[in-house]
């Protein structure tokens, strides 16, 4: 069912609102994607040694650093850095993180 809305602006800004939000969650996945990916590195550790490029322990930094980024941006616009949602409760603001999030551990 298609929400109704009094003004095209309103409109607007509804979708508007909605696909920043959409953007934020998958900033906060990217997060997680990050840091899943710099522990695989990491546990391969032993895998990765006859490639050339960067040794694994750079390359697993170099991602941790890519997820830091991403959390640093979503905390400083006041929403999770786990799932990208806005935050409203004071302390999951001074927290960084929604009251379901942290339940679940960063
Ligand atoms: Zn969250």
């Amino acid at each position: 069912m298609a929400a109704t809305y009094k003004t095209p602006g309103e409109r607007i800004a509804a979708r508007q609102r909605a696909k920043a939000a959409k953007i934020a969650t998958q900033q906060a996945k990217s997060a997680a994607y990050y840091r899943a990916q710099a522990e695989k590195i990491r546990l391969a550790d032993s895998k990765w040694f006859a490639l050339e490029g960067p040794t694994p322990t750079e390359m697993a930094a170099d991602y941790e650093h890519r997820a830091e980024g991403l959390e640093q941006k979503l905390a400083s616009s006041g929403r999770c850095v786990r799932c990208g949602r806005a935050l409203t409760d004071p302390k999951s603001v001074a927290g960084s993180i929604g009251p379901e999030c942290a339940r679940k551990g960063r």
